[in-house]
């Protein structure tokens, strides 16, 4: 087997051994490739500057039997300044352990890499907050992995609820939930409803106009926490991760 270039972003890593790393790449063609970077943490490897989170670049990647090993790659992006403020790391993190939850060996994912590729671009490069854009990041994520958030309608009796003026919003019953029908959630705005709305309708190029008021984000991010909480269960690491930020 042959050799063969990928382009992927390195979305986790496993140290192991002294300079070795396990490497979790995701390429939108190839959906998830475990490999090894042989040799990565010594301070003048060739693969030092490839082997680190976010990475996107062109990956020389070998296979024999069922293991893949990194020969060399060509870094396009480093997104290097996520590394160096903590509340952009995180966030930048929660996103890449999430894409790590649903990505599948041979599992092709254009529409998830490119929402990966504009959150880290946006998290990197852009005057956002780093809190915004994990939320649009956990909508567009639920949307896509087939958990979008019912918003107009009662997730429970699917009744029209736009000129409601009480809702509530379950992640258990799978978004908002009007007064007459049974829930466990807690009372949503219409102000977030809107906002949840709108960061939908937007294209990954467009996520970077995010922008909510504190009051907006704080009632918003506890909601979608928990609906990721019901796709993935309540002791997943990105839950944990979740949890972390404040
Ligand atoms: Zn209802």
């Amino acid at each position: 087997m042959p050799t063969e270039c990928v382009q992927a972003i390195v979305t986790g890593y496993t140290d192991y051994r002294d300079n070795d790393r396990m490497l979790t790449l995701f390429s939108a063609d190839r959906g998830r490739i475990d490999c090894k970077a042989r040799n990565c943490r010594k301070p003048t490897a060739p693969l030092l500057a490839c082997a680190q989170p976010f990475v996107f670049g062109e990956f020389e990647l070998f296979a024999q039997s069922d293991r893949v090993t990194v020969n060399g790659c060509d870094v396009r992006e480093s997104f290097y300044p996520i590394r160096e403020d903590v509340d952009r790391f995180m966030a930048a993190s929660t996103a890449a352990q999430l894409v790590n939850r649903v990505i599948e060996h041979d599992s092709p994912d254009e529409p998830l890499f490119s929402l990966l590729y504009h959150t880290l671009s946006f998290l990197a490069y852009a005057d956002v907050v780093p809190k915004d854009m994990l939320i649009a990041f956990l909508l567009r994520f639920l949307d896509h992995a087939g958990y979008r958030p019912s918003l107009t309608r009662c997730s429970v009796c699917r009744r029209d609820v736009r000129s409601d003026a009480v809702l509530f919003y379950s992640a258990d019953s799978g978004g908002v939930v009007c007064v007459a029908c049974p829930h466990g959630g807690k009372p949503v705005s219409k102000l977030s409803l809107e906002a949840m709305r709108r960061i939908l309708l937007l294209e990954h190029d467009e996520l970077r106009r995010v922008r909510l008021t504190e009051a907006l984000r704080n009632e918003i991010y506890p909601l979608l926490r928990n609906s990721c909480a019901v796709m993935l269960g309540e002791n997943d690491k990105s839950i944990t991760m979740l949890d972390q930020i404040q």
